[in-house]
């Protein structure tokens, strides 16, 4: 049993909903996902307990339904209610947005309502930079800062699409638009890019089919209340059809 001073010392990165930990095997990290919610690069803030181990479920779920669909991920098994462990992997510094409804900053870049359907998928990168409000960046600035070749950027824009037809066709199965979401990918040693992070109602926008009903971080962002009750019933769905 590894002790808490131990586990406490292997702490090798913490963002801002999850913690990072060694293990004894280089090639492998555990993830622990912390009821932390932040929103607007941190500057709101609150603790919502059982916000982790309901991300850690429906993350786990998702990177395995995936992984069934031919697209791996660092993802290898979920350790506890709120561990799971993962390969591996040096992160891209670019949020990769996948939009199939208006929402959030498109709303406010385009000017279009929010809810506005779109005719085909959107496929964003964002700089993963705190310091500079994470701003969108097009694939000349990718390459200005040398964040990911020509090559990689279509490899990246392919895999989010093909990520995005299979969660549109996940969520529909339980009443749930995806509405857009965030990726993130690592390199692996090989050079090979595969998916990594996670996916939850933190990195979603999810609205329940018939009453569009938000079922995600807009909740806790727009002060909505009930976000933990939303991120259980889209866990509820989710494992009643695996169950089925
Ligand atoms: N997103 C995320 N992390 C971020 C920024 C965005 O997971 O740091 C997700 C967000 O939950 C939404 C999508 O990416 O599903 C698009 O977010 P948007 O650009 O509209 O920004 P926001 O409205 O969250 O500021």
């Amino acid at each position: 049993m590894q002790s808490t001073h131990l586990s406490s010392s292997s702490l090798i990165h913490e963002g801002k909903a999850k913690q990072l930990f060694l293990t004894a095997d280089p090639q492998i990290l555990r993830v622990r996902y912390k009821d932390d919610a932040t929103a607007f690069n941190g500057q709101k803030f609150d603790r919502l307990l059982g916000k982790g181990v309901l991300n850690n479920l429906i993350s786990a779920h998702i990177f395995e339904d995936l992984a069934n669909f031919g697209v791996p991920s660092h993802f290898i098994n979920r350790v506890s209610d709120v561990e799971q462990l993962v390969r591996r992997v040096d992160i891209i510094p670019l949020e990769v947005v996948v939009r199939n409804v208006v929402a959030g900053s498109l709303a406010k870049r385009i000017g279009w309502g929010e809810g506005c359907p779109l005719n085909q998928p959107i496929v964003e990168f964002y700089y993963k930079n705190d310091d500079l409000g994470d701003p969108l960046l097009n694939e000349n600035h990718i390459d200005l800062l040398s964040l990911a070749s020509a090559r990689e950027i279509n490899e990246l824009r392919e895999q989010a699409l093909k990520i995005n037809e299979l969660l549109i066709r996940k969520f529909s199965t339980i009443d749930l638009k995806l509405v857009d979401f965030k990726l993130e990918f690592g390199r692996q040693p090989d050079g090979i890019l595969i998916l990594a992070d996670e996916i939850s109602p933190d990195t979603c926008r999810l609205w329940d089919r018939k009453t569009n009903e938000k079922m995600d971080k807009d909740r806790f962002r727009r002060n909505l209340g009930g976000l933990l009750e939303a991120y259980q019933e889209v866990w509820n769905r989710l494992n009643k059809v695996e169950d089925a």
